[in-house]
């Protein structure tokens, strides 16, 4: 993959809608890049494989665990994905985007049509996990995982799910192995969840916790319940109920 240019960092937005002010048009033709939808096909009932393509994609450093925000509405509303490729030379990324909120990502999901033009930031580090290797790591998130479990293919992924059916579906359209738990009322399968982790742990085992915020939070104190140096642990909240746009 070769080295980011400025052209291709900085390119130019010239369809911006007018209705953004001065300053949103100039920070988006400062930092964020054109694209277009080259296809947004269903994988799984609120489960969408979004492809993106443009020239301004071309050259781009990528790597797993890293973050695109696309840019959804006035001003800088955004909302974040988790690119599971990026062909630099052709100037393409897809990632796997859920529509189970009631917000303007899961709303542009939902009706992104071939064609349709956007501009989108990134891709920029989120989660680094050049040091480890995904053959002894287990993932653990939601649906919100599945495209970094795509990019990344760790050994193991371990996925709570309003409708663990859905994420068994487009976990088999991506040929990804995923263990999905049922969300029950009140948290209540998270002992299950934290069971089923602690089965999966190896004496040299990595373990990436993502996804919902508050399950991020109880499977890290489990972990370090059980004594697991913290070194042999990644953390990041994709979302937090009654939270919305976390980037
Ligand atoms: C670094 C990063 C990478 C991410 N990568 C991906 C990815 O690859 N694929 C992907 O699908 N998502 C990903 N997300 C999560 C996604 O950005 C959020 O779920 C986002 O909030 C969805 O936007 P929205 O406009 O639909 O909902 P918002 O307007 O943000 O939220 C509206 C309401 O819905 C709730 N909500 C948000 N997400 C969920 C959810 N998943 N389930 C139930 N309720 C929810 C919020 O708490 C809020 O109350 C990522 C987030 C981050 C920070």
């Amino acid at each position: 993959m070769s080295t980011p240019t400025p052209t291709a960092t900085l390119a130019r937005s010239t369809n911006r809608p007018a209705r953004d002010s001065w300053g949103a048009q100039w920070l988006t033709r400062l930092f964020f890049n054109e694209a277009a939808v080259q296809s947004n096909e269903p994988i799984a009932p609120g489960l969408h494989l979004v492809t993106l393509q443009g020239p301004a994609l071309r050259g781009l450093l990528w790597s797993p665990g890293d973050k695109l925000q696309l840019k959804l509405g006035r001003g800088m509303l955004t909302r974040t994905y988790t690119p599971l490729m990026w062909d630099g030379e052709a100037g393409r990324t897809a990632f796997v985007a859920h529509t189970l909120a009631a917000g303007p990502g899961s709303d542009w999901v939902r009706r992104a049509a071939p064609g349709e033009p956007l501009a989108v930031f990134g891709p920029r580090p989120s989660l680094a996990l050049t040091e480890l290797d995904p053959a002894d790591s287990l993932l653990m998130g939601d649906e919100t995982v599945l495209s970094l479990a795509a990019a990344w293919r760790p050994a193991r992924v371990l996925l709570e799910a309003g409708e663990p059916a859905c994420v068994n579906a487009a976990a088999q359209a991506l040929a990804l192995p995923v263990q999905a738990v049922a969300r029950e009322p009140g948290d209540a399968h998270w002992p299950e969840l934290a069971a089923r982790m602690r089965a999966s742990l190896g004496p040299t085992t990595r373990i990436v916790l993502a996804g919902r915020a508050a399950t991020v939070q109880h499977l890290l104190r489990q972990l370090k319940a059980y004594g697991i140096a913290t070194n042999r642990i990644r953390t990041k909240a994709y979302w937090a109920d009654g939270k919305t746009g976390m980037d």
